[in-house]
């Protein structure tokens, strides 16, 4: 992270608020020197992403990455007895 100037445009790696709940994957265009060339739904599991954005997850990323939060699954579809 750092200072930024009046007027600078501002990017947002989509690593820190999207958990995968749904599958992509996008070129990026952002333009920043360290850019990953793409962004996908699991860039919050790459140990890179990790490091470079420590700190900065949203929490329940942050918990997923701790293992203390697991993905949920719907509930198992079940026949009712009349
Ligand atoms: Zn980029």
């Amino acid at each position: 992270m750092r200072d930024i100037n009046i007027g600078e445009e501002l990017t947002h790696d989509y690593a820190t608020i999207d958990g995968g709940a749904i599958k992509y994957e996008i070129p990026c265009n952002c333009g920043a020197p360290t850019c990953r060339g793409t962004i996908s739904s699991g860039d919050w599991k790459k140990k890179e992403v990790q490091d470079k954005n420590k700190g900065y997850f949203a929490t329940y990323i942050q918990k997923k990455i701790d293992g203390k939060l697991f993905e949920s699954r719907p509930p198992a579809l079940t026949k009712k007895s009349a």
